[in-house]
């Protein structure tokens, strides 16, 4: 468990009545040096009605010594499968105590047909007395949705 940047990520996939989400939780040393930082995933949802495929992106353009950070989530559709759905992104930053270090964040789009691309860049403030927790271990948490493939008929 050598480096100073080492990280963890673990993966919990959910199915529910009118979609699917999947969880991933990734322990990241030190926030400010992060800040070529970037987090890559798939996602399928093997959904038995609609399948969809989906390229995820997250990234902090800038953290800054104050504690204040870009963040920026990009959400791609990669499959073919004829519908519209919609996604919906949470990113929670936390420290080991499960403290929240900056408001939570959600991004949510409709209408994502096949191709279809989210793309959010926020500013984001530590909360009061979290400025130095950026500095200590952080767990990001991101939860991503994908609903409306299989709820009616
Ligand atoms: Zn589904």
């Amino acid at each position: 468990m050598a480096g100073t940047n080492q990280r963890q990520t673990v993966d919990r996939r959910v199915n529910t009545s009118e979609g699917h989400y999947v969880r991933w939780e990734i322990s990241v040393r030190d926030l400010h040096l992060l800040r070529s930082w970037h987090f890559v995933k798939n996602y399928r949802t093997f959904c038995k009605t609609s399948p969809t495929s989906w390229d995820f992106k997250m990234w902090f353009p800038e953290v800054r010594e104050d504690g204040t950070a870009s963040l920026s989530v990009s959400l791609t559709r990669i499959d073919s499968v004829n519908v519209d759905l919609e996604a919906s992104i949470w990113v929670d930053i936390d420290n080991l105590e499960e403290n929240l270090i900056f408001p939570k964040q959600s991004f949510t789009k409709g209408g994502m047909a096949p191709g279809s691309e989210m793309q959010e860049t926020v500013e984001i403030v530590p909360l009061p007395n979290m400025r130095a927790a950026i500095h200590q271990n952080v767990i990001v948490l991101v939860t991503l949705t994908i609903s409306s493939c299989h709820s009616s008929e």
